[in-house]
């Protein structure tokens, strides 16, 4: 076990730029190995186990130069998208998104107390959220613009939230009893819908 003090050591995040320029958010976690993620507003954060001198981690983000732009890219794009009108309107979503609830509530339904309420909205950062106290699901109104697959890993990992709250371990395998696929999901989320036109 850690004390609170280095707890806190490792957990304090510095900003930190890489011999080639790209700036990202460093932070010392007790994880095996050297993780990226670009958040949904570009930056790019790392985490890295607190022996990893900040020269090797430096090394390795320049090394990962093209796919840090590339994900950069994504998310902004999908930033700017979302701040355009969603081509498809609230009832028509709730339509698609209670086809695809009802087989996943009655997976859930021995579970659960009451049936949750489903709802949409033109989230901006959020695909779905789950407020168990008020037995509610919302979900992201332009998450109907992709794939019906892609659309039930949301509203299964927004069921499991009503058995774990958080994102542990035993919350992934729930999702994953349902959807053992639901990496590959989830990463489509990234990108623009592929039937967006289609679906206009
Ligand atoms: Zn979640």
């Amino acid at each position: 076990m850690l004390d609170k003090k280095e707890a806190y050591r490792l957990e304090v995040s510095k900003e930190r730029i890489s011999p080639l320029g790209i700036r990202y958010e460093l932070t010392r976690k007790r994880v095996k190995n050297i993780n990226f993620r670009v958040r949904s507003d570009g930056t790019l954060a790392v985490s890295a186990p607190a022996r990893v001198p900040f020269k090797e981690i430096d090394a390795l983000v320049d090394a990962r130069r093209a796919w840090v732009e590339k994900a950069r890219r994504d998310v902004l794009a999908q930033a700017a998208r979302r701040q355009e009108p969603c081509p498809i309107d609230k009832s028509r979503a709730l339509a698609v998104f209670q086809a695809l609830e009802e087989p996943v509530f009655q997976k859930f339904a021995p579970l659960l107390p009451e049936r949750p309420t489903l709802c949409v909205r033109d989230m901006k950062t959020r695909w779905g959220v789950c407020a168990p106290a008020r037995r509610r699901i919302t979900l992201n109104l332009r998450l109907a613009l992709y794939p019906p697959e892609v659309i039930t890993y949301v509203i299964v990992h927004e069921y499991a939230h009503f058995i774990h709250l958080n994102h542990s371990k035993a919350f992934w395998q729930v999702v994953e009893q349902h959807i053992p696929n639901w990496r590959e999901l989830r990463r489509a989320l990234r990108f623009s819908p592929p039937s967006e036109e289609k679906s206009v």
